[in-house]
């Protein structure tokens, strides 16, 4: 069946072909962008409009008829956004909360959805309280980042899998082909769905290792400015990819077209960008690896990291690089002397999300999982002494220098309240 998409794979899509089999940066740039029509300006234009002309009642003048429907300035998003995952179909949210809760109607009551249980608060929050209370959807929260975990957790009643990699905070890593092919194995009908957040397009890309749909938050590597928030799901699958369209227009989850600029716009430096955090990351993983007031990093960029070899089998680029800009570490010291680290740093920015060309750093067990039960936190070991760090693209040597500054002068006696 063909899909009646937001009619965006047109002249526009056809004029991408010719780069579909060219280098990631060149689609970046290049794929679902020519130059405007009537004057031939080079960038995408912003078409604001809400509703568009017809020509006979119920005959639109061209493919849009209304704004929740389909804009030009987001199919030429979405055209870049399915070359980078080189998928076919592409859509996009308003956020990635918009994006996740589009998948999950997907679903019908009763049917069950096993997922990651260290999965973003947010996503979380949202399985539990909206879609298990309102919905009647279930979830079943597993480590199934382990096989043998994995294959426990598969039931008859699993109708959708929720893989999250690398997880958030703790950065655990699926194998995802082979966790592909266990749920195959078990079940060809299962939905696999992959977001992938953490580590865009750039470094991995979840459709070629065999999931069905592929969510991402663009909110971060992929707007990658801190100034956009948006959602993006990709599949290959046109019935599935119908019916999130058909969502996306019921829900009307959908971004403003000046929000779409921008993100078309950043997407056609995601390469470098990535590039340049991939191995500020590293940097940033081994200097703390082997700082005094450490005690363990999270980050399967380190060859003793126990997901690096995992990790390396899902990577884009075979030869092994691209480990993210996320670094999880503990700090030796409590509660205080954590948030007394915080503070201190001055070119990292204490600040929740991630993925932008600024450094950021967040306390996990306080900020992004504060939703999170005490509990479960200790149980998947987002403890207080934890915190995240998202690399930017800043110089090396001021982000390190920041960091053991901070470190160094943890321990002094001004510390914050409790
Ligand atoms: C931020 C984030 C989301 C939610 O995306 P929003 O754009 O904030 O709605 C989902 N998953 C992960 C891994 C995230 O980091």
């Amino acid at each position: 069946m063909e899909p009646k998409l937001d009619p965006n794979h047109d002249a526009n899509a056809i004029f991408s072909k010719k780069y579909e089999n060219m280098g990631f940066t060149t689609r970046a740039v290049h794929s679902g962008q020519q130059p405007e029509r009537l004057h031939g300006g080079v960038t995408t234009a912003i078409d604001m409009s809400t509703t568009f002309a017809q020509t006979f009642p119920g005959v639109p003048f061209g493919k849009y008829d209304y704004g929740r429907a389909g804009n030009p300035t987001k199919t030429s998003l979405e055209i870049q956004i399915a070359a980078l995952h080189e998928g076919k179909y592409a859509q996009i949210f308003s956020s990635g909360m918009a994006a996740t809760s589009a998948i999950i109607h997907l679903l019908n009551i009763g049917d069950e959805v096993l997922c990651i249980d260290d999965v973003y608060g947010g996503t979380q929050r949202y399985f539990k309280q909206v879609s298990m209370v309102n919905q009647g959807v279930n979830f079943v929260f597993a480590g199934i980042e382990k096989p043998e975990n994995l294959r426990k957790a598969l039931s008859k009643k699993t109708k959708m899998i929720w893989i999250e990699s690398p997880s958030n905070p703790t950065l655990k890593v699926t194998d995802i082909k082979e966790a592909v092919k266990m749920i195959r194995g078990y079940n060809k009908d299962i939905i696999i769905v992959s977001d992938n957040t953490f580590m865009s397009p750039f470094n991995v890309n979840p459709l070629s290792l065999g999931v069905d749909i592929v969510m991402e938050s663009g909110t971060k590597y992929l707007g990658g400015h801190s100034d956009v928030i948006m959602g993006v799901v990709v599949t290959n699958c046109p019935v599935k990819a119908e019916r999130i369209y058909y969502m996306h227009k019921c829900i009307g989850s959908i971004p403003s077209p000046f929000d779409c600029f921008l993100m078309i716009r950043s997407l056609k430096t995601l390469s470098l960008r990535m590039e340049k955090i991939n191995t500020n990351a590293m940097q940033v993983a081994e200097f703390l690896s082997s700082h005094r007031h450490v005690e363990r990093v999270n980050y399967a960029g380190l060859k003793t990291d126990k997901f690096h070899e995992v990790q390396k089998r899902n990577l884009r680029n075979a030869s092994g690089v691209g480990f993210g800009g996320m670094v999880t570490i503990y700090i030796k010291g409590d509660v205080k002397d954590t948030c007394k680290f915080m503070t201190n740093l001055k070119v990292w920015t204490l600040a929740e999300s991630l993925g932008a060309v600024e450094s950021l750093a967040n306390h996990p067990a306080i900020m992004t999982h504060a939703s999170v039960d005490k509990e479960t936190r200790k149980v998947l070991q987002i403890d207080d002494n934890m915190v995240r760090l998202s690399t930017g693209i800043e110089y090396i040597k001021d982000l390190l220098d920041d960091l053991d500054q901070a470190l160094n002068n943890m321990k002094s006696t001004d510390k914050p309240k409790f």
